[in-house]
């Protein structure tokens, strides 16, 4: 049984990436207005994540990290409005399983005191301990992958692929949070802890993006801000002298910024697209494409920054579709990219920005 739930851990956390994202969505969802990410080694010796957001309750110290145990889906039917990032409680059981996996939390009445829980790495409670702690939660992964020798190894060869994708994945986060202090640090095995960015409870994504990428990269954005008419007609269309059809229209809009076409600066990165459902940081290979293709046509040399929030009714996608909940199913894609082609042109073509 150790082996399996092992193995079936390996696939809700296939990287580093995966346990960024999991830490960082369980704060979100714990309603942080403070996330401070700290890397050793660039991950290979520790993440940790601290957080002030709503802490955990005592009596969910035993179940914590057993699989399938999460506060967040009362019944099944909540999966189609789904606004919490988790909702499978597979994290915290899979980073037991696969790390040395420790928590701190503190519920508000109980600060200056908190309580440190230790795991073993089926999941179950082994300890639980006063420590000095304020209102949130800090859980620590150290040794990620220590007992699955052969992707240790493969971590440890690929790790600078790999700490740029947990960079590019932060990145994501940090520039969409709005009203998030966001701070990412890491400490090489020998050296002084680096800041790498900090956000400041910022209200808005410009702000996000200077404190991120710098005032230098923003400049260079024009304002995305589009809206694309999905209509589909249900029933025969309309005929002569009756009344039109049934005809359900839907508006997708997409918000955020894209660079100037003739912006002159040096190459852009592919690294700056970052795109979301919702503000749900995802992979939308397809739309990138789209920007790219169009985007080319105006500045042949460069590829643009992109920051794309698709905002859309939670029926018209499925976010359930990959365990990292990174891909997701946009229901009526082929449409929605036509009409972005269309609408990205008259962008870039109106020179109003
Ligand atoms: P899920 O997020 O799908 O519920 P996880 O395995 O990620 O599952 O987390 C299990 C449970 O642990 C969550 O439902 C939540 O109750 C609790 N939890 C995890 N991280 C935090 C945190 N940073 N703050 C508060 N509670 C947390
Ligand atoms: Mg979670």
């Amino acid at each position: 049984p150790a082996t399996v739930h092992r193995i079936q851990s390996g696939q809700v956390i296939v990287d580093l990436c995966s346990v960024v994202k999991e830490l960082v969505e369980n704060s979100l969802d714990a309603g942080a207005a403070n996330i401070d990410v700290r890397f050793r080694n660039q991950g290979l010796d520790a993440v940790e994540v601290h957080d002030n957001g709503s802490g955990i309750s005592p009596e969910n110290y035993e179940t914590l990290a057993l699989k399938h145990h999460t506060s967040k889906l009362a019944t099944f039917s909540d999966i189609s409005t789904l606004r919490t990032f988790g909702f499978r409680g597979e994290a915290l059981s899979s980073l037991c399983a696969l790390s040395r996996f420790s928590v701190v939390t503190c519920l508000a009445a109980d600060a200056p005191k908190g309580t440190r829980l230790e795991f073993e790495s089926s999941g179950k409670l082994v300890g639980a301990s006063v420590v000095a702690a304020q209102k949130g939660t800090t859980v620590f992964v150290n040794d990620l992958f220590y007992n699955l020798p052969v992707r240790r190894r493969e971590l440890e060869r690929n790790i600078k692929r790999e700490w740029g994708k947990v960079l590019v994945l932060l990145n994501q986060y940090a520039c969409i949070q709005t009203n998030l202090n966001f701070t990412v640090s890491q400490q090489p095995s020998k050296g002084k802890r680096v800041l790498l960015f900090s956000t400041k409870g910022n209200k808005t994504t410009r702000e996000n993006i200077i404190n991120v990428f710098g005032a230098k990269a923003m400049a260079v954005l024009i304002a995305l801000d589009v809206d694309l008419e999905l209509d589909s007609t249900s029933g025969p269309g309309p005929r002569s002298g009756q009344h039109v059809a049934e005809q359900k229209s839907t508006t997708v809009r997409v918000r955020g910024f894209v660079s100037r076409p003739a912006h002159g600066e040096g190459r852009q990165t592919p690294d700056r697209q970052m795109f979301y459902v919702n503000g749900r940081p995802c992979l939308l290979p397809q739309f990138s494409r789209v920007f790219n293709e169009v985007y080319r046509l105006y500045n042949a040399s460069q590829s643009p920054f992109i920051l794309a929030n698709i905002e859309l009714d939670t029926h018209l996608y499925d976010v359930n579709v990959s365990p990292d909940k990174r891909t997701i199913l946009l229901h009526d894609q082929a449409r929605m990219l036509e009409r972005l082609r269309d609408a990205l042109a008259s962008l870039f073509e109106s020179n109003d920005y």
